[in-house]
């Protein structure tokens, strides 16, 4: 890539797009577009010399002006949240499926050499994911398909679209399969942020309001893991020009497996208290367990996510907490609604 040359980012106003454009400013790209359905003065983070644009693109011929020149087009766009998001909003998650494909075409006809899809781990058969003590997911645990429903099936059909753009039409497409996501900048509240973020600012809550309680959702014993914003982006740029992984579905995620309930006694250690736990059993809870096989990774790349979950939640718990602050005073903050 020449430094002078035109990236897309799409989703740009959310947490992982924002910090991707702004990975790519500090590395002195100078022609970044930027784009997200928000209006731009409601976008996690904004970076002055970006071309910032407010798009639907879920409509084609917004997909045909974003793509207008660009080189690299990086698509994080979708209507996505946790699990209290992805299993009430089927519907919206299986319609950002117009978005892929609208913007698949649109980057193809304008010429763009590298196409990347950000697939997720839903995209897996769910039955493989029942126990806790589950074994971790390798690439091909996602066929037979039994994606997780709505946004994981849509996730699964994009990540086709891509390999069929290379298959049939030689566009390069790089199809990362995130494992959960946090960090500074993530959604924090508001119904579509995830356990370690919700988490955070329910200590922090529990904290400033000196009720010792804290709500969890299911039995606590779901088991995950978590990559830190900073692995997410890196990772992001070293599969997307890696040229021994075109088309080609690939874990992104951290191996480290941790329980919800170990997830909240780290977070209680950070803020420095210890809460009465009460449990939700009827409260969205996913699947039971969750990890990142990165034997595939590993071997293509060297790397892998290495961020240790309590060394990552450490800027996390500190950047919600100022967030907390902020909106008590009645500042500005990040906030994205159902
Ligand atoms: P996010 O919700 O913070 O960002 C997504 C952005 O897409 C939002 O700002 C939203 O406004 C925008 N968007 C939605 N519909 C749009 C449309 N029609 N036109 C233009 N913009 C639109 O989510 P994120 O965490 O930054 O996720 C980015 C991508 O990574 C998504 O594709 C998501 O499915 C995928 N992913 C994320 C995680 C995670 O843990 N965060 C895990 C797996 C996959």
């Amino acid at each position: 890539m020449n430094k002078n040359d035109l990236i897309l980012v799409t989703g740009a106003g959310g947490f992982i797009g924002g910090s991707l454009v702004r990975y790519f400013t500090n590395k002195g790209f100078t022609r970044i577009r930027a784009v997200d359905k928000k209006p731009v003065p409601m976008w996690y983070q904004r970076t002055p010399v970006v071309e910032n644009l407010c798009l639907d693109l879920s409509e084609r011929q917004n997909c045909v002006k974003a793509a207008e020149g660009a080189v690299e087009v990086y698509q994080l766009a979708a209507d996505m949240g946790g699990m209290g998001f992805i299993e009430r909003f089927r519907i919206e998650c299986l319609r950002s499926i117009l978005i892929n494909t609208h913007m698949i075409e649109a980057a193809y006809r304008a010429g763009c050499q590298r196409y990347f899809y950000s697939s997720s781990a839903c995209a897996y058969n769910v039955k493989l994911q029942e126990d806790p003590n589950c074994r971790a997911l390798k690439e091909s645990d996602a066929y037979p398909a039994y994606a997780e429903r709505g946004y994981g099936w849509e996730k699964l059909l994009s990540e086709m679209f891509c390999q069929e753009y290379w298959a049939e039409r030689k566009m390069r497409t790089a199809i990362p399969r995130f494992h959960n996501v946090y960090g500074p900048w993530g959604t924090w509240d508001g119904g579509r942020e995830k356990a370690p973020a919700a988490i955070c600012r329910k200590v922090i809550e529990a904290k400033d309001t000196g009720k010792k309680d804290i709500v969890i959702w299911g039995d606590g014993h779901q088991t995950r893991s978590f990559m830190y914003i900073d692995d997410c982006v890196l990772g992001i740029d070293k599969i997307m020009h890696a040229d021994n992984l075109i088309a080609t579905p690939i874990n992104l995620g951290s191996s480290e497996l941790i329980s919800i309930n170990d997830l909240v006694s780290i977070i209680e250690k950070i803020g420095g208290v210890k809460l009465n736990r009460k449990y939700d059993l009827t409260a969205p809870r996913g699947v039971g367990g969750r990890n990142s096989d990165n034997t595939f990774i590993k071997k293509m790349l060297a790397w892998e996510p290495s961020t240790l979950i309590r060394k990552g939640l450490v800027p996390t718990f500190k950047w919600i907490e100022q967030q907390y602050k902020d909106r008590k005073a009645g500042k500005e903050t990040v906030r994205d609604t159902i």
